[in-house]
């Protein structure tokens, strides 16, 4: 079988580690320039590793094929240094967080850190560059793919494929799209976007909760109805921005060497919509455009607690010093941007948070907006035979983990396993 791979991300690395030592031609389709670019694969920034059954997708995978992935990634380390821990398995701490009407999350981590991320990757690349039956191709921005008979073809290329699978990640939404306008029938579902903000505090606030499990992930109903979630926890992290093709918002990782005296972590609300509305990549964006507005061209914006809490716009910081270099960020007033059921659901769960983790509601905390997680369309693979989409790009995965272990897992289908 001849197999086009487009994209050379966590879904593509978990589909080739399945796949190449049988006799299948692989051609893997890459956009970015080569393998050192800044811009190829999800497993850049971070890299946390979880191993759960309540984070990670919209997919039900196995325990023990996530544990198989994630010792795969470290064995592609230097030296299989990675912090580990664990999240609520203290059951003093899940009562105290569930007492307050909190759903904290379990999970299994391991954090590679960005700084040892590129080497993993180089290193996996070479491992797949050596199978004489995989080629890639760099510089490669596929736009569409072309289903003729039982043949499938790439970007109006002569060269016929038996399968393509689609492994772009949130950065191909274009080409998605374009498959999803061919293929409507594909859809199951897209109505969700999270949106947000990234909250910034001193590390000693949350010592013990980082000491214990370092990710901190919990869930929790607002008296606005929303779900409230905390996702991506950076003890001693650096607060960063985030560039999509017109707009910016905000993020935030940590390193293994270097440290700051701050943890951040995002705060975020889903908002689904129902009909007539089908766009949150443009209800979020429009939302994210605004906020660039206010802070100027290529900001965002950041504010204090206690000003987020009462709308007022803030031109001084007090202790807490932003992570974050000052020529990204503006002091300005996030609620002229924000809808205020969206405000108010941050506002409730950060008060609620204060009852089981004093001084994290502090009116000097650091405010930084926007940040949002935009969820891909939802995609059925049953309907078609030849083309497949996996990893984030199909709306069923979230994580490194989860989308290696898609690709895993359709490697498998397409061997019969
Ligand atoms: C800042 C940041 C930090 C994160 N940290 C973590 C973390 O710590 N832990 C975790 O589990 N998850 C993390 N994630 C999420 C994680 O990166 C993704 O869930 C995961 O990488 C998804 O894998 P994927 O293969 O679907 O897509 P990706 O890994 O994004 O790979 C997609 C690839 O396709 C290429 N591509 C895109 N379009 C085209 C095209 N048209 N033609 C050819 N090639 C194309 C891209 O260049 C890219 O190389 C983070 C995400 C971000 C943005």
């Amino acid at each position: 079988m001849k197999i086009a791979v487009i994209g050379f991300g966590a879904a593509a690395i978990g589909f080739i580690e399945r796949i190449k030592n049988e006799e299948h031609q692989i051609v893997v389709f890459e956009k970015s320039k080569d393998i050192y670019s800044s811009s190829i694969s999800g497993i850049r920034a971070d890299g946390k590793l979880f191993v759960s059954s309540e984070m990670g997708g919209e997919m039900f995978i196995d325990m023990a094929l996530q544990k198989k992935l994630v010792d795969f990634y470290i064995a592609n380390t230097e030296d299989n240094h990675v912090e580990t821990g664990k999240s609520f398995s203290n059951s003093n701490y899940y009562k105290k967080f569930y007492e307050k009407g909190f759903m904290p999350i379990t999970s299994d981590f391991y954090h590679i850190g960005t700084d040892q991320l590129k080497m993993v990757l180089y290193n996996i690349y070479e491992d797949f560059k050596s199978h004489h039956n995989i080629q890639f191709r760099f510089e490669q921005n596929i736009e569409n793919v072309i289903i003729n008979s039982n043949k499938i073809f790439v970007n109006g290329l002569d060269e016929a494929f038996d399968k393509v699978v689609v492994a772009v990640g949130r950065s191909g939404h274009k080409l998605v799209s374009s498959i999803l306008k061919d293929h409507p029938e594909m859809i199951l579902d897209n109505t969700k976007v999270d949106l947000g903000i990234r909250y910034e505090v001193p590390d000693h606030v949350v010592d013990e909760l980082n000491k214990e499990m370092y990710e901190f992930k919990v869930k929790y109903k607002s008296k606005t109805g929303y779900m409230v979630r905390t996702f991506c926890n950076n003890p001693s992290g650096f607060v960063v921005t985030e560039n999509y093709d017109d707009f910016v918002t905000v993020n935030g990782h940590a390193k293994m060497k270097e440290k700051s005296k701050n943890t951040n972590f995002a705060i975020l609300v889903t908002i689904q919509l129902t009909e007539p509305f089908n766009d949150p990549m443009g209800y979020g964006s429009h939302i994210a455009k605004l906020s660039n507005l206010l802070a100027g061209k290529g900001k965002v914006i950041l504010q204090t607690y206690d000003h987020f809490k009462n709308s007022k716009r803030t031109k001084n910081l007090y202790r807490v010093q932003p992570t974050l270099h000052n020529c990204k960020y503006i002091l300005g007033d996030v609620n002229l941007a924000f809808p205020r059921r969206i405000i108010e659901s941050i506002v409730d769960f950060i008060e609620n948070l204060e009852t089981v983790i004093p001084g994290i509601a502090s009116p000097d905390n650091l405010v930084y907006a926007p940040e949002i997680k935009f969820y891909s369309n939802l995609i059925d693979n049953s309907k078609l035979d030849n083309l497949k989409v996996i990893g984030d790009c199909s709306g069923q995965t979230r994580s490194i983990i989860y989308a290696t272990a898609h690709g895993y897992l359709m490697a498998e289908s397409f061997l019969g396993k």
